[in-house]
């Protein structure tokens, strides 16, 4: 396994990348309403994305014959959900948005999950506890720490807010390519064992069920969902590992 270290002028294009993904996960936010479908979500994305950012492209699009510019997840959908036309947002609901887009060569990755509205106090736990996964999880991307605390920590946390930790599918190296070495995983004893360096770039992306961690994919040979169908959550930044400590990319300040 060879995990890329990227030079300082490379990492601010990869921040460049994340810019246009946090802006467009910004952007999208008043689009998450009751009576919206996922697909008004696409739609208002490729929109965007061609009006303020034309040489931006899509990274999801294509990827593997993946459908669409965005991954929408609603409710019991975890991850890489394909936004359909019927799924009509209501009162209630989450959805987490996944974007990715590849901006002269390096890449930007984030998700966040959303509200529809007021939701039940358990699925905020769920919300709070996914999001607070991936702040603690972002402090031990530091030079010289084991990848492995990185899993612990998300598996810690979410525990703590009496989570149920997804340890299928998790967070990855990324850079000149969407998805890169290593596995950043959620869960101890699934990921490398490594230490961190200068120069990496790592997708931190914790995912939690409120009552299962069992998935199940889809039929369209892309949705996963929790087999009970219960809620599940997603937050994802891109982090840079620097001398000073982590730095979120995919952020705006
Ligand atoms: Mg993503
Ligand atoms: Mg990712």
């Amino acid at each position: 396994m060879t995990v890329e270290i990227l030079s300082k002028e490379e990492i601010e294009k990869v921040r460049t990348a994340n810019r246009i993904v946090a802006e467009a996960l910004e952007y999208l936010k008043e689009f998450v309403k009751p009576g919206a479908t996922a697909w008004d979500l696409e739609m208002a994305v490729r929109e965007w994305l061609k009006k303020n950012y034309p040489n931006a492209r899509a990274a999801f699009y294509g990827y593997r014959g993946f459908p669409a510019y965005l991954c929408v997840s609603v409710n019991e959908e975890v991850v890489h959900g394909i936004p359909r036309k019927e799924r009509v947002l209501k009162e209630g609901d989450i959805v987490s948005i996944d974007f990715g887009v590849e901006y002269y060569g390096y890449y930007g990755d984030s998700a966040r999950t959303y509200k529809v509205g007021e939701v039940d106090k358990n699925v905020e736990r769920l919300l709070e506890g996914t999001e607070k996964a991936l702040e603690e999880a972002i402090k031990q991307l530091y030079p010289g720490n084991q990848l492995e605390n990185v899993a612990k920590t998300i598996y810690k946390t979410l525990k703590r807010y009496r989570l149920y930790p997804i340890c299928k599918y998790g967070g990855h190296g990324i850079g000149r390519k969407l998805h890169m070495e290593p596995f950043v995983a959620n869960c101890p004893g699934v990921g490398p064992k490594m230490k961190l360096k200068e120069g990496m770039v790592l997708a931190v992306e914790p995912m939690a069920g409120l009552k299962t961690a069992k998935t199940l994919e889809l039929s369209d040979g892309w949705t996963v969902i929790t087999w009970n169908r219960t809620p599940a959550a997603h937050f994802e930044h891109t982090v840079a590992i620097t001398e000073n400590g982590p730095e979120v990319l995919s952020k705006l300040d």
